[in-house]
């Protein structure tokens, strides 16, 4: 752990005003949850633990119960103070976020949550930590939430009046040359791997996996997104179509099941288990403690194409993305090639597109055409307002602070907190998303027939019209069609929806305001402007849904008010998810909004559903 985390933690552990409040609160015997059960308790309720319990607990966990006391407080007590206009600055450091146990990165969702503190986080720093803390929200029928990197956009990691697992100090990285899972010797080969605290963040693993130890390990793309959090929703970073989702690449898990056991879940142990951790989503078939990964020789070059076209008139950006179509079609749809087409009201088109095992002279000759195509109908069609730039980097130096902040000094941000460990950076292309509140936000799986010439017609339309409305990107490394066969076999053996095989991209469509807390003084989101845009998002949305209506969705970045939710995420594969939770949690101890088994419980997760809830 570094300097800087540790002394966030322990101001933390010093500010709480531990557990004194709670002592005059009525004591009356907790009864476990059963299936029978049909709510959890909250604060000042009989069943809620007493202060003497809280405290067993607290010397349980060898002092690492704390109080959770939001910074949000700071501005409710003094709106203009110091403290609140600190906390907002660090709201834009998703570094300073996650050393929070009162913050998530997303700070809300208008008419779907807003971020709330639990009452109670367990900073866990060892797998009995865990333990501790399931067995006793267990015994005490409380509402559970696990926090890791605090990524998610549909407010998985927070809930009032909860017990926190708040794993952000469970963070090594220990490289494996040869690693064979659990139970597997004689039945797989020995293979480098890397374990991982679930508390990690894919900036620090990549560091020490591609940068100091020379390999690749397949994560996200941003770089302060949660180890655990990303691989248990699949998971997918640029060269995914390549390497496959993260979950894909999960070759062993320490988990803490409802039961209070750790078990070890792998393809020889505990293999529903295992198979249900790959995608199922966070938070609701158990507290991961540790992860292993698959390790990749790295590729020679990594690197990337930017260029900012705007087209002069409706028409040429239709016809310029309609280019982008059929070159994409010929040239791109294969596992070399990843990342983000945006496609932006006002005709413009970002194009931040990821490469690996090609160098920078083949990727050159490879988008010459396209590029030169752009230049023949300037000035009267299209103008460059940035690039076109390509440029590769030796695969090693991809995730490096130190290289990346001497060559590429505009993507990169640090965080700026004084004392801050130097490889705290973030890409500046995530700024907006640190803190941000979601006006609207949905995802879409486009199926690979869509690139097929006599549909490409339809598919510019749709995003050309859908384009006028809300920003609409193509994360092309979030479909795996023309991914390496290796890729897709693993992908398939996973819990993901199946049309991620079939899907050349993930359409994402969203809308965000900086930070603000809904009733906050000074803070509150302009309500009216944030329900504009959610329309308008969801408008957009329909468009591209016409194309493709039972394309599926991606569970981490997905829509908070999808309907059919569990079809959209994991497809024919939920029967056989929901199988492994009533095996693993019956009561339905574990809870995330739109979890697996989650339709048994009412929208907070305290109470239980009267009739299945969608
Ligand atoms: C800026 C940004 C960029 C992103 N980029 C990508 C991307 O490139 N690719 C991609 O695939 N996704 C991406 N995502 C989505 C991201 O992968 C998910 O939101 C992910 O679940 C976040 O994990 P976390 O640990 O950071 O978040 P958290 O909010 O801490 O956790 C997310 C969920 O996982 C659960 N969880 C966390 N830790 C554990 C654990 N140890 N055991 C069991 N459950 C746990 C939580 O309870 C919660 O339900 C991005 C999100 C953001 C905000």
């Amino acid at each position: 752990m570094t300097a800087m985390r540790r002394r966030d933690i322990l101001r933390a552990l010093v500010a709480a005003p531990f557990l004194t409040g709670a002592a005059a609160r009525a004591v009356a015997a907790a009864k476990p949850l059963t299936a029978g059960s049909t709510a959890r308790v909250r604060p000042g309720d009989p069943g809620w633990p007493s202060a003497t319990q809280w405290n067993a607990l607290h010397r349980q966990t060898g002092g690492r119960l704390i109080t959770v006391r939001s910074p949000l407080e700071n501005c409710r007590d003094t709106p203009d103070g110091a403290a609140c206009r600190e906390l907002f600055k660090e709201l834009k450091n998703p570094y300073a976020i996650g050393d929070q146990v009162g913050l998530t990165q997303t700070t809300g969702w208008v008419d779907a949550w807003t971020f709330q503190p639990s009452v109670y986080a367990v900073a866990a720093e060892m797998t009995a930590d865990v333990v501790a803390a399931v067995n006793f929200a267990r015994e005490h029928n409380l509402r559970l939430v696990i926090k890791g990197g605090g990524h998610s956009y549909l407010g998985r990691s927070n809930s009032p009046d909860s017990l926190l697992i708040w794993t952000r100090r469970m963070n090594p990285v220990v490289m494996h040359d040869g690693f064979v899972a659990q139970g597997c010797t004689g039945q797989a080969d020995p293979q480098p791997a890397v374990s991982v605290g679930p508390g990690a963040i894919w900036g620090h693993t990549y560091n020490e996996v591609t940068t100091k130890a020379g390999r690749y390990v397949q994560g996200g793309g941003c770089l302060t997104v949660g180890v655990a959090g990303l691989v248990l929703a699949g998971g997918f970073g640029s060269y995914s179509k390549q390497f496959s989702t993260a979950a894909a690449n999960l070759l062993q898990a320490e988990v803490v099941t409802a039961d209070g056991k750790v078990r070890i879940a792998n393809a020889c142990t505990n293999p529903d288990l295992y198979w249900g951790l790959k995608g199922g989503g966070g938070g609701s078939l158990g507290a991961v403690t540790r992860l292993t990964l698959r390790t990749h020789d790295l590729p020679n070059f990594f690197g990337g194409v930017f260029a900012t076209i705007h087209a002069q008139s409706d028409a040429a950006f239709r016809r310029l993305i309609s280019r982008l179509i059929a070159f994409y079609a010929d040239n791109l749809f294969n596992p070399h090639w990843g990342e983000i087409v945006t496609l932006r009201p006002g005709n413009q088109m970002d194009i931040r597109m990821a490469f690996q095992g090609l160098d920078q002279q083949q990727a050159e000759a490879i988008w010459r055409p396209f590029f030169d195509w752009v230049v023949t109908a300037m000035p009267d069609d299209f103008a460059y307002w940035l690039g076109p730039t390509i440029r590769s980097v030796a695969a090693r130096r991809r995730w490096d602070p130190a290289f990346l902040k001497a060559y590429l000094p505009g993507a990169l941000l640090v965080d700026d907190r004084p004392g801050a460990p130097a490889d705290n950076v973030f890409w500046a292309a995530n700024l907006a998303e640190a803190g941000h509140f979601i006006f609207g936000y949905e995802s879409l799986w486009l199926p690979a027939a869509l690139l097929q010439r006599d549909q490409q017609g339809a598919l510019a339309d749709a995003l050309a019209t859908a384009s006028r409305l809300a920003p609409v990107e193509l994360h092309f490394q979030k479909g795996l069609a023309g991914g390496s066969p290796a890729a897709r076999a693993a992908a398939r053996d996973t819990a993901m929806n199946p049309k991620v095989l079939d899907a050349f991209a993930l359409a994402i469509v969203g809308g965000e305001g900086p930070p603000t807390y809904p009733n906050l003084a000074g803070h509150a989101p302009d309500l009216v402007a944030a329900r504009k845009s959610a329309g308008m998002v969801g408008s957009a949305m329909a468009l591209l849904k016409r194309l493709a209506p039972d394309g599926g969705c991606y569970f981490a970045e997905s829509n908070f008010f999808e309907s059919g939710w569990p079809q959209a995420y994991w497809g024919p594969n939920y029967p056989r998810l929901m199988a492994v939770k009533q095996k693993y949690d019956p009561t339905g101890l574990f809870f995330v909004h739109h979890g697996v088994g989650s339709e048994a419980w009412n929208a907070d997760g305290f109470t239980r559903a009267a009739a299945g809830r969608g």
